[in-house]
């Protein structure tokens, strides 16, 4: 039997591992997948090779971690220095990224989309802003402190702290901060986060499971606006892909995978 499993801190809440369980099972694969509390993401790679890991996902706050612990990158996450999933090929650790592509599978029903905010400057943003300057968005960054951003300068991004923030009107505005994950916080002060939302087409949020203080504020302020489970979907089909080498087609594990968020 294939062992999977998802580290992260915290992972309690992760919902990857019913996701993966019910395309295994319904699909018939002789696999498994679980749940890694990790602290130390220096630990990550000597924990996959420890628990004879065939694959893994990878969520906050070691996603940049992941990076450094593979033998080779492929794809996406090359651009972006930041991994989620890792598959084991023969003893070597090949990352991929496969949260952006997720992303944008769970706006699709966003229309007109040419000018974005993202809140937070973690590994999450630094894929979306990737993945949207691709797409040839304008995309601007605001993060709590100002020692992430040049990234996303160099990147092309208008950024900004809490302390130099200026006012615009966005289509988007996405929260890739863990504010709300585990406590009430908003992910910037409530009152630069209020004229965002009235300036704004749209919000989304990466957090899922929960109405976190940033989507109620955006449900308060009538804005359409999502959790991330549509975009936990993608990214867990596109990394089920991976972990099975193509060999189910990617609407069968969609459809699968979908059952787990009716559990
Ligand atoms: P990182 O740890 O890489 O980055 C976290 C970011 O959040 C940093 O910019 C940090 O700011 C900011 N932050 C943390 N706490 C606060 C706070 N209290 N107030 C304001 N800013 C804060 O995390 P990831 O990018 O990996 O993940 C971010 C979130 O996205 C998580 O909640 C994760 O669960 C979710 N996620 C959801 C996915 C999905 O499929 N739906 C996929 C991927 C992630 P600073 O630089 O100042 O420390």
């Amino acid at each position: 039997m294939q062992l999977f499993a998802i580290f992260g801190d915290p992972v309690a809440h992760s919902r990857s591992p019913l996701m993966h369980n019910s395309v295994f099972k319904n699909a018939a694969v002789d696999a498994c997948y679980t749940r890694v509390h990790l602290q130390d993401g220096s630990k990550l790679r000597e924990t996959f090779f420890a628990l004879g890991l065939s694959g893994a996902n990878i969520t906050v706050p070691h996603k940049e971690a992941a990076f450094e612990a593979c033998d080779e990158i492929r794809g996406f996450a090359n651009k972006v220095g930041v991994v989620n999933t890792i598959v084991n090929e023969n003893g070597r650790l090949i990352g991929y990224n496969t949260d952006a592509d997720g992303f944008m599978f769970s706006i699709e029903e966003f229309k007109n989309i040419k000018n974005i905010l993202i809140i937070g400057a973690g590994g999450t943003a630094k894929a979306l802003a990737a993945r949207f300057l691709q797409e040839e968005y304008h995309v601007s960054v605001l993060n709590r402190s100002a020692a992430r951003l040049a990234y996303f300068k160099e990147l092309g991004c208008e950024c900004f702290s809490w302390e130099n923030f200026e006012l615009k009107k966005y289509d988007l505005v996405v929260n890739t901060t863990s504010a709300g994950l585990k406590d009430e916080e908003f992910p910037c002060p409530q009152t630069i986060l209020e004229n965002i939302l009235i300036n704004c087409s749209y919000a989304a949020d990466a957090i899922y499971g929960k109405v976190t203080p940033f989507l109620k504020l955006a449900h308060e302020k009538n804005i359409p606006a999502k959790d991330g489970a549509n975009m936990l979907l993608g990214q867990g089909v596109l990394a089920n892909e991976l972990f099975l080498h193509g060999t189910l087609d990617k609407e069968l594990i969609k459809t699968l995978m979908s059952h787990s968020f009716k559990l």
